[in-house]
């Protein structure tokens, strides 16, 4: 099924003597029967032509990516991005990949990331083009370089990580050599920008399998370079013994908070569920006894948390909700029973402000990992935090709608 949009500008660009094909993620997702994409094209007109031809056809088009070969446009509903082929160059000490255009459609598909990526349907003739074997692997659920994997991630690192982002979005698996390429260059993911690596990481953590991408980094050491904190979770012992490490514990609130959303992937509870507890390992060294006090775990944690994404370049506010979640998880369970006073109550719900949904979600989702008595018993304590703060709110509506007289004033305008 190709949709008639790209069919149609298929004709304008043969008409103009270029080709044009439909290329990477909606070829791949319609194969794999995976909902409504954007339309990615490629094609050998130069982007100055491209723009020429788009001009007289599109809606609404824009240039924003044509230094690296990209010209976008809306018709109707689809939005198109169409890219000029590019042939392999990349400079190897470079932070952004070089671009340089090519003349066919093969030589383009053959410098792509993964032979899933890599399948192209010329139009307007339907041609299928599968030079890498792209519909094996898809079969397989398998993602596999088009050339040798140490060429494709030496001419550009970002396509470990992109792996790690596939196993998360699509549920593939890494085909082996490219795991062991993987482990061999990882440090070479330094050399790419913190834009780049956190367009992948973000991704990953917004899919639908956090856990197989994020295993994938840590096993191959690639996350020591991109989230140092997630390793070494795994030196520590939990606390509560239920798992051998705060790793694996990490992992579980992060999935637990998954199963909580209420409408699509939240960035933030699960940036924050995955960083909640990276204060736990300097804490614990640098007491004396290894115990120290909920408040400064909080502080560290949400310190680092921060460090971390404002490192990976992520939006100010992205940046600043998480760190505030890191550090307010831990207040519930900083408060004894009956320790919560109103005053402690309306502090939790000030300080939470736009964050209170998820910060509930971020709780809950972190007691589930105790034995099955504990994790009862703090949710019931939950719920009757979650109750008060309710009873508080409608008291606080209540005084707000209550008339800024006194009962005497009332009676006197009255003339009771
Ligand atoms: P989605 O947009 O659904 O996240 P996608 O496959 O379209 O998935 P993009 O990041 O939009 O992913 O990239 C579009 C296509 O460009 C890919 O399918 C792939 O063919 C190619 N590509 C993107 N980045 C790279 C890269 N670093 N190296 C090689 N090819 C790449
Ligand atoms: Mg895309």
């Amino acid at each position: 099924r190709v949709e008639p949009v790209a069919d149609d500008l298929g004709e304008v660009f043969a008409k103009r003597g270029h080709e044009l094909a439909l290329v990477g993620g909606p070829v791949r997702d319609v194969l794999l029967g995976r909902a409504g994409h954007d339309l990615d094209l490629t094609t050998d007109a130069r982007p100055e032509q491209v723009l020429e031809i788009v001009r007289g056809w599109a809606d609404a088009f824009w240039t924003i990516g044509i230094e690296f070969g990209t010209v976008g446009a809306r018709k109707g509903d689809w939005q198109l991005e169409i890219t000029t082929y590019r042939s392999e160059a990349y400079d190897p000490k470079s932070r952004k990949p070089e671009v340089r255009y090519g003349d066919t459609l093969e030589a383009d598909l053959a410098r792509r990331d993964f032979a899933v990526n890599a399948m192209a349907v010329r139009l307007p003739s339907h041609e299928f083009v599968d030079p890498h074997g792209g519909l094996r692997d898809l079969a397989g659920r398998v993602l596999r370089t088009p050339g040798t994997p140490e060429q494709s991630f030496g001419d550009d690192p970002l396509r470990m990580l992109r792996a790690a982002r596939f196993a998360s979005q699509l549920g593939f698996t890494v085909d082996e050599a490219a795991i062991d390429a993987m482990r061999d260059m990882a440090e070479r993911i330094e050399i790419v920008s913190a834009e780049r690596i956190q367009t992948e990481l973000d991704k990953l953590i917004c899919g639908p399998n956090p856990r197989a991408g994020l295993t994938l980094l840590v096993e191959t050491g690639l996350a020591a370079h991109v989230l140092p904190e997630l390793p070494k979770l795994r030196l520590e012992i939990d606390e509560h013994h239920r798992h051998k490490d705060v790793y694996e514990h990490t992992l579980i609130v992060l999935e637990q908070a998954i199963a909580q959303e209420a409408a699509g992937p939240d960035r933030v509870l699960r940036w924050a569920a995955l960083l909640h507890d990276v204060g736990k390992p300097k804490t614990r060294k640098n007491e004396p006894g290894g115990r120290v006090s909920f408040h400064h775990h909080e502080v560290v944690g949400a310190q680092m948390a921060k460090r971390r994404l404002s490192e990976l370049k992520f939006p100010k506010e992205v940046t600043n909700d998480v760190a505030r979640l890191v550090e307010l998880h831990l207040r519930f369970h900083g408060y004894g029973e009956g320790e919560w006073t109103d005053s402690a109550v309306r502090r939790y719900v000030r300080d939470a402000d736009h964050l209170l949904d998820r910060l509930h979600k971020l709780t809950r989702a972190d007691c589930t990992t105790r034995n099955k008595r504990k994790a009862a018993a703090l949710s019931r304590t939950y719920d009757e935090l979650e109750e008060r703060i309710a009873r508080l709110a409608e008291e606080e509506e209540i005084a707000k709608i209550r008339p800024e007289l006194d009962g005497n004033e009332i009676q006197e305008i009255l003339g009771i």
